[in-house]
C-alpha cells in the first residue's frame, strides 16, 4: 500500500455534505415545503390542484393532503411532511398551521445562524419557549363540554370555513355536532363510530345525518320487502352456504333419483338454517359472508330483508347502532342476540340501491351521508367534515378551546416575548425568535386575505396591549374583531400539537450538520437540492 492512496470509507457514489452547507440545504428544503402550503392557510386561502402520474386530480386546501400528494423526496422536506401527518392523526386539523410554523421557526433560526449563534443554543432557546407556550396556551384557554352545543357548532364551522363545504357550513356543522353527541359514551368519543358514506348526486345541502347505518348494498333478492318497520336485526358472521368439503369426495350417483335426493338434502340444510333465523324472530339479516341462492329464496319467502358480504367494520357499526350481537353459529341463536331498528329500507341513490338502517334507539354509531355534484367536490367536503369532527372530538376530550383568527397566536407571541425578556444569555435571542415566529399565523391569514399584514398586526397588537385578548382578524371585512364573539373557535390541542411538532422538527433539523447519502437502487439519491421538481426550487 502506498502512502498516498486515498481511503474510502463510504461506498462509491455516496454523497456527503457537511457543516453549514448541510444545515442550509435542509433548512431551505423545509422552508420550501412550508412556502408551498402557506397560501392555503385560513378562510381566504387558495386551493391546489394536484395531478398525479395517471392524471387523477385532487383539488384541495388541506395541508396534509397536498403534502401527501406531492410525493416529496428530500429527507428534510419529508420530515416536514411528517409534521403534517402527526397533526392529522393527533387532531385531524391544523396541518397547514403546523407546517407553516415549522417553516418560520427554521427561517428565523437561519438568521441566528447567520449571526454565528450556535445551533445548540438556538435549540435550547426554542425548547424553552415551546415549553412555555404550552403553559401560556393552557392558561388562556376556555372550558367546554359536550353540552355547549353552540361552541361546538362554532368549532365545526371554523374548521370548515374556506373549504368546499363553506356554503353549507351551517347545516354541516349541525350534522357534525349531532353525530359526535350521539356516539359519545362513557369511554369518550371514538370517531370510528361515525361512518361517512358518499354518493354523487343532489347538492351538498342534501347531505344528512342518519341515526343508524347506511350501507352501500342492496337486498339480495328482489322479492324481499323494500321497507320494514320495527325491524329485528340479526348480524351473522358465518356464511349461509353449504361448506365445500375439505377433502375431495367423490360421490357416485347411479340413477336420477339419487341425484334428486342429494340436492334435496342440501336444500334441507339451507332450509334449516333459514328456519332457525326465522324462528328467533329476525326480520332483517346482515351477513358478513355469502348467502346461497337457495337460502335467499327461503329468506324472501319469510319476508326477511337480507344483505350479504357486509364489511367487518360495518358489522361493528351495525352492532353499536342496533344493539345486536354478532352471531357466529346459528345453533346458539336466540332472540336476545337480535338488535332493533325503527326502519330498514332500500332506497335508490343515483343508480345504486342502498340500505338504510335508521330510527335506531339511541344508536352509538351513526352515518354522515355526503351528497354533492362531483367526486372532487364530495371528497373536499369529506375532508372538511373530518377536520370538523376531529376538532369537536379533541375539544370535548380535552375540554379546552381557544379563539382563532390569529387571536391566540398574537396573545401567545406577546406573552412569549415577556418571558424571553426575563431570560438571560444568548438563548434569549432564540426565545425571542420563537415568539416572532408565532406571528406568522396572523400574518399569513392577513396576507392570504389580501390585507396588509403590517397594518393588521399593528392593530392586533394595540388591541392586545389594551387587554382585548380575543381580538383576531376578520378576514372578510379586513378589520380586527373579537374572534370569540364572532364564533371563530378552535380546540386548544390544534395549537399545542402544532407547536409541539413544529418545534420538534426544527430541533431535529437544526442538529444535523452532516448528510451522508448512499447511492440507492433508484437513480435518484436523496441528496439535498435534488428530488424536488425544478419549480419548487427557490
Ligand atoms: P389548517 O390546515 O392549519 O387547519 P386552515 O386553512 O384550516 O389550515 O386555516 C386555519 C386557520 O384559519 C386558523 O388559524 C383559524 O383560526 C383561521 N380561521 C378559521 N376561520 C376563520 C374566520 N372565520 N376568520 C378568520 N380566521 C379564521
Ligand atoms: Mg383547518
Amino acid at each position: 500500500m502506498t502512502e498516498n492512496q486515498p481511503i474510502y470509507v463510504l461506498s462509491e457514489g455516496s454523497k456527503r455534505t457537511v457543516g453549514k452547507e448541510a444545515q442550509r440545504n435542509n433548512i431551505l428544503a423545509a422552508k420550501l415545503v412550508a412556502e408551498t402550503v402557506r397560501t392555503t392557510l385560513g378562510p381566504k386561502g387558495m386551493d391546489k390542484m394536484l395531478v398525479d402520474g395517471t392524471n387523477d386530480v385532487v383539488i384541495t386546501n388541506d395541508g396534509v393532503t397536498i403534502l401527501e400528494e406531492m410525493k416529496i423526496e428530500h429527507p428534510a422536506a419529508k420530515m416536514i411532511v411528517e409534521v403534517a401527518k402527526t397533526q392529522e392523526s393527533e387532531v385531524g386539523d391544523g396541518t397547514t398551521t403546523a407546517v407553516v410554523l415549522a417553516g418560520e421557526l427554521l427561517k428565523n433560526a437561519e438568521k441566528l445562524l447567520d449571526e454565528n449563534i450556535h445551533p445548540t443554543i438556538i435549540s435550547k432557546g426554542y425548547r424553552l419557549a415551546a415549553k412555555k407556550s404550552h403553559q401560556i396556551l393552557d392558561s388562556i384557554s376556555k372550558e367546554v363540554t359536550i353540552n355547549d352545543e353552540l361552541i361546538l357548532k362554532n368549532i365545526a364551522k371554523t374548521a370548515m370555513t374556506g373549504k368546499g363545504a363553506e356554503a353549507s357550513k351551517s347545516k354541516l356543522s349541525e350534522i357534525c355536532v349531532k353525530a359526535i353527541r350521539q356516539i359519545s359514551d362513557e369511554n369518550g368519543i371514538d370517531l370510528d363510530n361515525i361512518k361517512i358514506e358518499k354518493k354523487v348526486g343532489g347538492g351538498v345541502d342534501d347531505s344528512e345525518l342518519i341515526e343508524g347505518i347506511l350501507l352501500d348494498k342492496e337486498k339480495v333478492h328482489s322479492s324481499m320487502p323494500s321497507k320494514l318497520s320495527d325491524a329485528k336485526v340479526l348480524l351473522l358472521d358465518s356464511p349461509l352456504e353449504i361448506k365445500d368439503t375439505e377433502i375431495d369426495a367423490k360421490i357416485q350417483i347411479t340413477d336420477p333419483s339419487q341425484l334428486k335426493s342429494f340436492i334435496d338434502q342440501e336444500e334441507m340444510i339451507l332450509k334449516d338454517m333459514v328456519d332457525q333465523i326465522n324462528n328467533c324472530g329476525a326480520t332483517v339479516l346482515f351477513c358478513q359472508k355469502g348467502i346461497d341462492d337457495m337460502a335467499q329464496h327461503f329468506l324472501s319467502r319469510y319476508g326477511i330483508y337480507a344483505v350479504r358480504r357486509v364489511k367487518h367494520s360495518d358489522m361493528k357499526k351495525l352492532q353499536r347502532a342496533t344493539g345486536a350481537k354478532i352471531v357466529n353459529n346459528l345453533k346458539d341463536l336466540s332472540g336476545e342476540d337480535l338488535g332493533a331498528a325503527g326502519l330498514v329500507k332500500e332506497k335508490k341513490q343515483g343508480d345504486e340501491d342502498m340500505t338504510y338502517v335508521t330510527e335506531c334507539n339511541n344508536p352509538k354509531s351513526v352515518t354522515i351521508f355526503i351528497r354533492g355534484g362531483t367526486d372532487h367536490f364530495i371528497d373536499e367536503v369529506e375532508r372538511a367534515i373530518k377536520d370538523s369532527l376531529g376538532d369537536i372530538a379533541s375539544a370535548v376530550t380535552d375540554g379546552k378551546v381557544v379563539s382563532g383568527a390569529g387571536s391566540t397566536e398574537t396573545l401567545l407571541s406577546k406573552k412569549l416575548r415577556e418571558f424571553a425578556n426575563s431570560m438571560s444569555g444568548r438563548e434569549q435571542l432564540a426565545a425571542l425568535a420563537f415568539a416572532d415566529s408565532i406571528e406568522i399565523i396572523p400574518k399569513t391569514l392577513a396576507e392570504n386575505a389580501g390585507l396588509d399584514p403590517i397594518d393588521i398586526l399593528t392593530d392586533l397588537k394595540s388591541k392586545h396591549d389594551a387587554g382585548q385578548n380575543d381580538f383576531g382578524i376578520d378576514v372578510f371585512t379586513g378589520k380586527v374583531k373579537n374572534s370569540w364573539e364572532e364564533g371563530v373557535i378552535e380546540p386548544l390541542k390544534v395549537k399545542t400539537q402544532a407547536i409541539k411538532s413544529a418545534s420538534e422538527v426544527t430541533d431535529l433539523i437544526l442538529r444535523i450538520d452532516d448528510i451522508i447519502a448512499s447511492k440507492g437502487d433508484n437513480n435518484q439519491p436523496p441528496i439535498p437540492g435534488q428530488g424536488m421538481s425544478p419549480d419548487m426550487m427557490m
